[in-house]
């Protein structure tokens, strides 16, 4: 017989039934279309809080953004599916690809779309890896997979004594990640930035085909593709050429107590052939000599240091490398005494080391382990990253590095400050940087606790209204705008390229929403 309930038993468990539901998380399907359910890569999609709260924060810690999935590829095809089965719906969902989320402002989250963890393909036979063909006659390359890291592709080149030639400060960066914003460091001044050190790549558009473009095959795909933040396709392989791999650098760093002998040592140390890399950075109370970007001076080399700091405020350091390996080791220090004539750095503060290549490559992540020890890396990181015409560098020190850092003195981690080369640079390629011969890149690299990075968002507020109000033409690197209006004053005249490689590429604005370029969130 059939049990029947009275009345408020019946409420109460229809009210039960309401709360467990209410309590349950949210299924993809309940934001996204139910036939994605039907796919093979349903399997390979989560749901779960640890999958969408993980892909929801990047490196920055500022932005927090929940994905409504995210799809662990074991293949380029799990991909190739995703995008096609969205751009194939009435209503597309968003996708963001995710290097290692080393973002700063939520580039690479996806709200309410699909997350793909390009990191998964690496434990997949089927993802690409890292292969080498060497040849000698029409030159060396690696195929690498977009998900893998530069400290991977390093270690990797070196078994075959090849290596790349242009490289980030830290290398635990997926080459996708990089490849879409520019992949800058100090080696960018002679060999370009890795943007430019790229012969041919497999790219999924967002119409969810995969084409092979270079610069002669696909080249409006490959333009755009480089420097473009993710809009037009997601990077699947890239072909990086390789040259032989020197053993060895001498590390070197000059100390100056005034701002244009510094910057201008820097710009006659990148027009002349001989250094292997160059980069620049700011000393000071607040940002130490020894910082999580290296560890370069010794601890008895601190007190001229901090007595110097006390007398001057701040103080420049330029930062040279020259590689050498067998044949040249005899004559590295004669070549780098010839190539120091004329510079004004103080008289004899300048400080010599000599380490592995992969020592000085893999430099910053000594300072990642230590930070991590401390429970220090992984805090709020408010950056701004600069690109400034070096016509307004010496306004940019006066009003930015004495008159807000230095007075405020609330900045706490490295400022970089160094040149590059236009004419590395292919502006045909989508990243926008000022319109002149030489700029300067500059890295307000600041750390935080969790609750007090505001004040420095502030600071980097003022420092940008400082420049627009000066007329200084900066470009942001890894940019963070938010309007329309931002972003078409960001590309310039490139706007109506990037705005129609956009409606050839990715017609129905699914890629990379978290740039916040063609998706308002
Ligand atoms: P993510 O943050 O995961 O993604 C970045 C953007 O690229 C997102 O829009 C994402 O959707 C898109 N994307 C990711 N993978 C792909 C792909 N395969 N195909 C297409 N689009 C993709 N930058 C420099 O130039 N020079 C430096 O020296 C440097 N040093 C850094 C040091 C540290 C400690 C950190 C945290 C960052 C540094 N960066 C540097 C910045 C870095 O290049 C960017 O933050 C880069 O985006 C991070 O790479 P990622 O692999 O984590 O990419």
């Amino acid at each position: 017989m059939a049990k029947t309930y009275s009345i408020p038993t019946y409420f109460i468990l229809i009210s039960f039934l309401i709360n467990l539901i209410s309590s349950l998380p949210l299924t993809w399907a309940d934001v996204l279309p139910y036939q994605l359910h039907t796919l093979t890569i349903a399997t390979r999609l989560r749901v779960d809080l640890d999958a969408t709260a993980k892909a929801a924060r990047d490196f920055g810690k500022l932005v927090q953004q929940t994905p409504a999935a995210v799809l662990y590829p074991s293949s380029i095809e799990d991909i190739v599916s995703l995008v096609k089965f969205s751009n194939n719906q009435p209503s597309p969902f968003t996708i963001a690809a995710r290097g290692r989320g080393h973002s700063l402002g939520g580039q690479a989250m996806a709200p309410n779309g699909v997350v793909v963890d390009m990191t998964s393909l690496k434990n997949s036979s089927a993802g690409i890896g890292i292969k080498v063909t060497r040849n000698p006659v029409s030159g060396s390359y690696a195929d690498v997979g977009g998900h893998q890291l530069w400290i991977d592709v390093l270690q990797a080149t070196l078994e075959h004594g090849l290596a790349p030639v242009s490289w980030t400060d830290y290398l635990y960066l997926t080459v996708g990640g990089t490849l879409s914003n520019a992949g800058g460091s100090g080696q960018t001044f002679r060999h370009g930035p890795q943007i430019s050190n790229v012969h041919e790549m497999d790219v999924i558009t967002g119409k969810g085909e995969l084409v092979t473009c270079s610069k002669e095959t696909n080249s409006d795909l490959f333009y755009a593709v480089l420097g473009g933040l993710g809009q037009f396709g997601i990077i699947t392989r890239a072909r990086i050429p390789l040259e032989p791999a020197p053993k060895r650098v001498k590390w070197v760093r000059m100390l100056y107590d005034d701002f244009s002998t510094f910057s201008e040592d820097q710009e006659h140390l990148i027009s002349i052939n001989g250094l292997d890399y160059l980069e620049g950075s700011l000393i000071t109370k607040q940002s130490p000599p020894n910082n999580w970007r290296s560890s370069f001076f010794s601890k008895s080399q601190y007190p001229i240091i901090s007595s110097l700091l006390t007398k001057n405020g701040i103080i420049y350091s330029i930062e040279v490398v020259k590689y050498y390996d067998d044949l040249t080791g005899h004559t590295v220090d004669e070549e780098l005494q010839e190539l120091f004539k004329g510079l004004r750095f103080l008289p004899g503060l300048v400080f010599t080391k000599d380490v592995t290549l992969v020592d000085f490559l893999d430099r910053v992540h000594i300072g990642e382990l230590q930070l991590q020890a401390k429970g220090l890396w992984d805090v709020p990181h408010p950056w701004l990253n600069l690109f400034v015409p070096k016509s307004r560098i010496s306004d940019f020190n006066s009003g930015v590095f004495r008159d807000i850092i230095l007075k405020t003195n609330q900045t706490v981690g490295p400022l970089l400050v160094y040149p590059m080369i236009r004419n590395k640079w292919d502006n045909g390629m989508s990243a926008a940087i000022p319109d002149e011969d030489i700029f300067y890149s500059i890295g307000l690299l600041h750390s935080s606790g969790a609750d007090d990075w505001e004040p420095l968002e502030n600071q980097n507020k003022e420092i940008l209204k400082f420049c627009d109000k000066a007329g200084i033409k900066i470009k942001q690197y890894l940019p963070r705008y938010t309007t329309k209006a931002d972003w078409m004053n960001h590309f310039g005249p490139k706007w109506k390229i990037f705005e129609d490689r956009k409606a050839q590429f990715d017609p129905k604005n699914i890629l990379s929403p978290g740039q916040r370029i063609f998706n308002s969130i």
